[in-house]
């Protein structure tokens, strides 16, 4: 015969089961977005900088979950992601890297002994870089470039959607000739003209739209004080009456050469959420500020 206090205890352990099983699909749920990605056969891709996040979001359309390792605001030359980061990415199925960005040739070994299956795109391959300037996603011509790498890694990866793809593929280059077009018709009337920015990101721009970009910062760090002076001597020489600047950089020795110059400093983003809008912009900003000149 069961003694009261046997039937008891093994109702406390039938308790504690239930409990512990309920405790295991609790887990479960908080892992499901991955799960449903997988599910749904969405490939997982992870990039730098946000604008190659809008450039994999239009390639990709539907098919893709994409995840920026580097968030608003931060500096892409001096960038460490944390360990959070580190472990969203072993989930992806694709990294696409900008290709000679400062931080990611800190960290890409990094980022592929975390996930040795994801397969990794240098977006920069096929692109001819000036003088190492990793800025390449501020060119639309060059974006076409990285367009057909990224659209092939995604087929390489997907390959039953490849029609899709195709397609995605073809909006988006139809757009960015129209970007093209629509950025010369704005600066034709200030082609041949110089301008003054704090960080060297506007080289390749400068150089499809007939521009010249003078740099205020050396090699990532702030002028000397020979250097500032040559930079002010040109500046009053072509009598440059803006610089150009970006809130994800310094802004300090930019500021002192608009002082001594009676200069004002211009905000633009050379990481922009939205591409095509802020590629406008920029165009928009530097007519009416290169034609004040
Ligand atoms: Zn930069």
């Amino acid at each position: 015969m069961f003694s009261f206090k046997k039937t008891a205890v093994i109702t406390a352990l039938l308790l504690i089961m239930a409990l512990l099983l309920v405790g295991c699909n609790a887990g479960k749920e908080t892992a499901q977005p991955v799960t449903d990605n997988k599910k749904n056969n969405k490939r997982i891709v992870f990039v730098s900088i946000l604008p190659q996040a809008d450039f994999v979001r239009q390639l990709g359309g539907d098919r893709v979950e994409v995840s920026v390792m580097m968030p608003p605001g931060a500096n892409e030359h001096n960038y460490e992601p944390d360990t959070g980061q580190l472990k969203a990415l072993s989930q992806a199925d694709l990294y696409v890297k900008v290709g000679h960005l400062p931080f990611e040739e800190a960290w890409m070994e990094r980022f592929i002994s975390t996930n040795r299956d994801m397969l990794v795109v240098d977006s920069s391959q096929s692109i001819e870089m000036i003088e190492h300037n990793p800025h390449i996603w501020l060119s639309p011509r060059l974006v076409k470039i990285q367009a057909n790498t990224i659209s092939a890694a995604l087929v390489q990866l997907d390959p039953e959607n490849q029609d899709y793809y195709l397609q995605q593929k073809q909006i988006f280059l139809k757009e960015l000739d129209k970007l093209d077009q629509e950025i010369t018709t704005t600066l034709s009337g200030v082609k041949g003209k110089s301008f003054l920015v704090y960080h060297p990101a506007w080289g390749y721009f400068a150089r499809d739209y007939g521009l010249q970009e003078v740099a205020i910062e050396e090699h990532g760090k702030e002028p000397g004080a020979r250097e500032m002076s040559r930079i002010i001597d040109y500046a009053k020489k072509n009598q440059i009456k803006t610089i150009f600047d970006s809130s994800q950089h310094s802004t300090h020795s930019a500021d002192a050469i608009a002082t001594e110059l009676g200069a004002r400093v211009v905000l633009l983003d050379p990481l922009p959420e939205n591409y095509m809008d802020n590629m406008r912009k920029v165009a928009k900003t530097m007519a009416e500020e290169l034609g004040r000149e």
